[in-house]
């Protein structure tokens, strides 16, 4: 398969292992290329539109390699994330996020001038919002409204307080009630399926018209099942997976595209090494697991703690490598780990293929 998004990543005669200095973010091209391919399969095998999260790459090529395969479009968490993205030509977006405050929603009303825009709203104090910038607006906003998938985060708990949030939509003027979105805990995805079609019998009982029915998550992403009562599927951490979905059983790990390349520095007990990759590279999500990655090659190694410029591992005296060796790390949470980067360094197998910058890190408004 050649993705003509990727095709400015040329194999070089390179072996990144020797070359990179550490520690450095790699993401395997041929492991993302397998990654796209399959959340592409899985949405079109299922009738269902494909809207990938970028939020985890944060990287334009990557988007638009996305919409190569077939995406509708993409989402993303924070305005400045899609402006990113809509400067760089991706054309149709779902921030998933509410929009609070005078700043952000001037922000939102600009960028729906320029692309095919919808957001989320769990109350009627955001709408109301919303409505104020968007009252006089050529074109309507579309607005889905958040349901909580058992996250305890934010969305409607229930099917009433959505429907209260939902009418407040429907009669806003400059505003249009598209439906709505769900983004499920693990192992919830059964519950927030059901959540989502009580919402839409509720909307064929009280006159609304529920369009998009929005899930998501890559947990999920090989149970969802072709049902009336989904429309859309937006998975982020797919394309590149990592420790914590490995543990979860969704993926192995050879499906995970990024590691953390990182040297040995110390030394300092037969069973432990020291490597310059500490918090400030791997992040100190642990996501409800006791160490902070899998160390490739060494599978009884434990990354046991982790100071902002240092990782403990534990080995067993054998194992144990030396001063100067390289290790490479997956990371519990890839997502967060891209977002500490101004660089991701892409590889195919032993080869250096190319660097992008990681143009949306820290856009987080
Ligand atoms: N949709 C929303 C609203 C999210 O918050 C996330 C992840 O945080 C996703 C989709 C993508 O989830 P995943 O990274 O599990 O694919």
């Amino acid at each position: 398969m050649v993705i003509k998004a990727l095709s400015q990543l040329i194999a070089t005669p390179q072996k990144w292992r020797d070359v990179l200095d550490t520690p450095a973010v790699v993401v395997d091209l041929d492991v993302v290329e397998k990654n796209l391919q399959r959340g592409a399969d899985v949405a079109r095998a299922n009738g269902l539109e494909f809207r990938p999260h970028i939020k985890t790459h944060k990287i334009p090529m990557l988007a638009k390699a996305q919409m190569e395969l077939g995406a509708v479009g993409i989402t993303a968490q924070k305005i400045s994330e899609a402006e990113v993205m809509v400067d760089a030509g991706i054309t149709d977006v779902l921030i998933s996020y509410n929009i609070v405050g005078d700043q952000k929603l001037r922000r939102l009303r600009s960028l729906s001038e320029r692309v095919k825009l919808r957001t989320v709203a769990d109350h009627k104090t955001v709408v109301s919002g919303l409505a104020e910038h968007f009252h006089d607006a050529k074109t309507e906003c579309g607005v889905l409204v958040e349901l909580d998938g058992g996250l305890n985060r934010c969305g409607a708990t229930t099917a009433d307080v959505a429907m209260e949030v939902a009418h407040e939509i429907d009669a806003a003027q400059g505003l249009r009630f598209d439906g709505f979105m769900i983004y499920p805990a693990p192992n919830k995805w059964k519950q927030a399926q059901n959540f989502l079609a009580e919402c839409k019998l509720r909307c064929t009982q009280e006159g609304l018209s529920a369009r998009v029915l929005s899930t998501g998550g890559t947990p999920d992403m090989l149970n969802v099942a072709a049902d009336d009562n989904v429309t859309e599927y937006r998975a982020g951490s797919y394309i590149y997976n990592d420790r914590s979905l490995v543990e979860f059983g969704t993926v192995s790990e050879a499906d995970c595209a990024l590691s953390v390349l990182a040297t040995v520095v110390s030394t300092p007990t037969e069973h432990r090494a020291v490597v310059d990759a500490g918090s400030k590279s791997l992040t100190s999500d642990l996501f409800g697991m006791e160490n902070f990655g899998i160390v490739k090659g060494h599978s009884k190694a434990r990354v046991f703690a982790l100071s902002e410029e240092h990782g403990h591992i534990e080995f067993s005296p054998l194992e144990r490598p030396s001063i100067g060796d390289k290790l490479e790390i997956i990371p519990n949470h890839a997502c967060v780990v891209s977002n500490l980067v101004d660089y991701i360094h892409f590889v195919r197998g032993d080869y250096l293929v190319g660097k992008q910058a990681v143009v949306a890190r820290g856009t987080v408004t």
